[in-house]
């Protein structure tokens, strides 16, 4: 069931030659269809409505004068500008200024030439002056709403899109798909609702009466409907794409009342939290039904979703199917295989399966051995890297797919693992659980990830303490390094995180081998509390996974007391005994990204500090939404709030992934803004789809077109 036909692509058609540079550029901007056209709306507007006087102008005011040429001239210094100076109707002298013009503007602006000039007004007593204005004929008639300005692109004036537009408006099909009990509930609203061809009329060509704040903060009513209509077709898209979901079927996992899951629950070392019980409950609930489970498992840092993942592997492996566990990088997928094989082979064993292991980096033999113990189904749970997901890998009968930091992934590979099915098994999808350490804020929970079930770890583990975080200026260095003399000497580890450089790895390699350098000569002669010498290790992306792995081996056995590294620590990763974070260049990180880096100290028992060192580089500030990043990170540690506030600074984009796929979600509505109209949505697209299915179609049809596809994964 598609809304609509993949329209043929444009840029292919036989019609292309037929079209001109500004038809071209229409489609371009996917404005094909009148509906697209009449739902192109205005950046801002220009009021032409009237020609104003200079007596009652302001500085920065936008305004059209009238006025007749007293003088034109070319001038060459300071640089090659048009001047002409006009005699303003109503008293008064405007200079005009043009530092790009031709010959059109010289006619224009001939002496004695009566025009119209529109721009921003700057000056005052001094003498006014409007830099490039647009000039107009006097002689037409002035409109009568406001003028739209739109978003446009190369080689499309706004004269000839304003144009295509109002033809538009008068050609598409504005009835209503909105029934009107739907309407009525819009939030906000007083007296009767706005039509969508109304708003649409507005939009477009407003009152010039209307408040300019209403306008351009979107607050209007026909603003309001229009958001509301946008939110509607994404919530209906999602429900679509879960109901499609929902037609699929994938095997019923169900564990005997004394199987794995229960074996492995009594072989911890510690008892689940209450958050921990209550989600593997919702797990195991949906792995019990027939239809593919779509579940994120969102939890702060150290909330303890590994050991969530591993019952439920268990699950699916009591009731006779294969699990795979996907990572985003070596070192994290290293660790989880570390943890399932301590927990789950001494359980599989007896049974003749076990645990395999598969990345990129393997040796050629060792990989061969374990394709062929996925295929054959003794590979009970696969971890892995992006490596599991390869062609070659085939499973006996895939039941559960668990991702970890599931934003790190591509929808492309969230598909693949998907269809990984075994062969056994056709017709079959096998369960997906994602995980996240990153929260999804209330909003986008209810929007974006609308189609997804949410499962919510909510409780640390008991006997965390909380992190200490302080902001330093990175001339405090030793300081800091007196610090880690201090926490190595107690038998304490530390991390310390060089930031990447993005333009280039061998600087970021560089700039974390200098720091190594700096703390080993520091260090030198400190000793652990069994007397050994300290040792740093260096950890960055230029190394072999095999050093890689052995340097992590190292630090989380104890034997590097301090562990310098570029982000590639970043997620994930667990080593209780590291008490001290230090994080250099602080100011060029994102705020979710401190705050997993963060969430690797603080694991265990003891108090944890994390120092975050900012340079001020050359300008000498560190800029504004730096400070608010690194000052949210001192006023909390809830992963919650901190996803919020990521939000705030920094829109969705993080929080979407591959998700958004480059396309804006939304073009009108506001994430933080307009939580009140997304929950509306949320509200009836169901009921929509339900009571009104033609209308549905209809309506995300009329929003979506042809974008239906990237909402599906
Ligand atoms: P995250 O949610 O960040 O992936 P982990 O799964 O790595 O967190 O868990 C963090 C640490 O807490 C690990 O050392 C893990 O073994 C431990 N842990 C998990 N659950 C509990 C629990 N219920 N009680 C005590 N420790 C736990
Ligand atoms: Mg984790």
């Amino acid at each position: 069931m598609r809304a609509s036909p993949r329209a043929p692509d444009p840029e292919r058609s036989p019609e292309r030659e037929r079209l001109s540079g500004p038809q071209r550029a229409l489609r371009r901007l996917g404005l094909v269809r009148p509906i697209d056209l009449a739902l192109h709306l205005p950046l801002r507007y220009e009021d032409l409505t009237r020609v104003r006087p200079l007596a009652d102008a302001q500085d920065g005011d936008e305004a059209l004068i009238e006025g007749e040429v007293l003088a034109c001239e070319v001038r060459l210094r300071p640089r090659r500008q048009l001047i002409a100076t006009l005699a303003v109707a109503g008293g008064g002298r405007c200079t005009l200024r043009f530092f790009t013009f031709y010959p059109s503007h010289q006619r224009a602006l001939a002496v004695g030439a009566r025009v119209r000039a529109h721009g921003e007004l700057r000056g005052g007593w001094a003498g006014w002056t409007l830099v490039h204005p647009r000039l107009l004929p006097v002689d037409a008639p002035l409109p009568a709403g406001l003028t739209p300005v739109y978003p446009t692109t190369a080689g499309l004036p706004q004269a000839y899109l304003r144009a295509a537009v109002a033809r538009a408006l008068q050609q598409a099909d504005l009835s209503e798909t909105v029934p009107p009990e739907a309407l009525a509930d819009l939030p906000g609203a007083s007296g009767p609702p706005w039509t969508l061809q109304a708003a649409l009329a507005f939009l477009h060509h407003p009152d010039p009466r209307t408040p300019r704040a209403a306008l351009e903060d979107r607050a209007h009513p026909a603003w309001q409907r229009l958001k509301a209509e946008e939110l509607l077709a994404q919530q209906l898209a999602q429900v679509q794409a879960r109901r499609e979901r929902d037609a699929l079927r994938a095997p019923v996992l169900r564990a005997a009342a004394d199987g794995l899951p229960w074996r492995l629950q009594a072989a911890l070392p510690f008892a689940l939290t209450g958050a921990q019980q209550r989600v593997v409950a919702e797990i195991s609930a949906d792995l019990a039904r027939a239809i593919p489970m779509h579940r994120l498992l969102q939890g702060d840092v150290g909330s303890g979703k590994t050991v969530v993942a591993a019952l439920a592997a268990a699950v699916a492996i009591d009731a006779g199917w294969q699990c795979a566990l996907m990572a985003p990088t070596e070192i994290l997928a290293g660790q989880h295989f570390g943890k399932m094989v301590q927990w789950l082979e001494p359980l599989l064993a007896p049974l003749g399966r076990g645990v395999a292991w598969l990345t990129g980096s393997q040796p050629r033999a060792q990989r061969h051995a374990m394709l062929a113990r996925i295929a054959a189904g003794e590979a009970a749970l696969v971890v892995g890297t992006h490596a599991v997901i390869q062609e070659q890998v085939t499973f006996e009968r895939l039941g559960l797919a668990v991702i970890d930091e599931q934003h790190r992934f591509g929808v492309a590979q969230r598909l693949a693992l998907r269809q990984k099915a075994g062969a056994g098994a056709a017709g079959v999808e096998p369960h997906l659980l994602m995980m996240s350490a990153t929260p999804i804020p209330r909003t986008l929970a209810m929007s974006v990830y609308a189609d997804l079930d949410v499962s919510t770890l909510d409780e640390l583990p008991p006997g965390r303490s909380p992190i200490v975080t302080k902001v330093l200026a990175d001339h405090r260095r030793p300081e800091v390094i007196a610090r880690i003399r201090a926490q190595v000497a107690q038998g304490r580890q530390v991390y310390w995180v060089c930031p990447l450089i993005e333009e280039s790895e061998a600087l970021d390699v560089r700039a974390a081998t200098a720091t190594h350098a700096e703390l080993v000569a520091a260090l030198a002669g400190v000793t652990t509390p069994d007397g050994r010498a300290v040792q740093v290790g260096l950890l960055h992306s230029r190394l072999s996974a095999a050093d890689k792995k052995a340097i992590m081996a190292a630090f989380a056995a104890g034997d590097l007391a301090v562990l310098v590294s570029t982000t590639v620590i970043e997620v994930g990763v667990d080593v209780p005994n590291a008490s001290l974070m230090v994080i250099e260049h602080a100011e060029r990180f994102g705020l979710s990204q401190l705050h997993q880096l963060r969430g690797r100290v603080g694991r265990g028992a003891v108090a944890s500090v994390c120092l975050l060192l900012y340079s001020p580089g050359e300008s000498g500030r560190v800029s504004e939404s730096a400070r608010a990043r690194l000052r949210a990170m001192v006023e909390t540690q809830d992963g919650f709030e901190i996803a919020r506030r990521d939000l705030a600074l920094r829109g969705p984009g993080e929080f979407l992934g591959a998700r958004q796929s480059g396309t804006p979600l939304l073009r009108f509505a506001d994430w933080q803004t307009d939580e009140p109209l997304i929950a509306w949505a949320h509200r009836w697209a169901p009921r929509l789809w339900q009571q009104h299915p033609q209308l549905a179609q209809r309506h995300l049809a009329r929003w979506l077109g042809v974008k239906l596809d990237y909402l599906k994964a």
